[in-house]
């Protein structure tokens, strides 16, 4: 399981910061979650102030 950033995102960059596996990078047009590096620890979605990532 992993999580995923939904078309919300608005590129705001602050949960790449928060990641503490470094699983987010920036993309075309919002912010992707690498699924495999991804550990479920939920503090993408907490940071987002537009709840654009979902657990899976
Ligand atoms: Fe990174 Fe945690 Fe979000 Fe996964 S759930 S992308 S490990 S901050
Ligand atoms: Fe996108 Fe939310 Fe991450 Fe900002 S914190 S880059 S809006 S997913």
């Amino acid at each position: 399981m992993a999580y995923k950033i939904s078309d919300e995102c608005i590129s705001c960059g602050a949960c790449a910061a928060d990641c503490p596996v470094s699983a987010i990078s920036e993309g075309d047009g919002k912010y992707v979650i690498d699924a495999d590096a991804c550990i479920d620890c939920g503090s993408c979605a907490a940071t987002c102030p537009v709840g654009a990532p979902e657990a899976e």
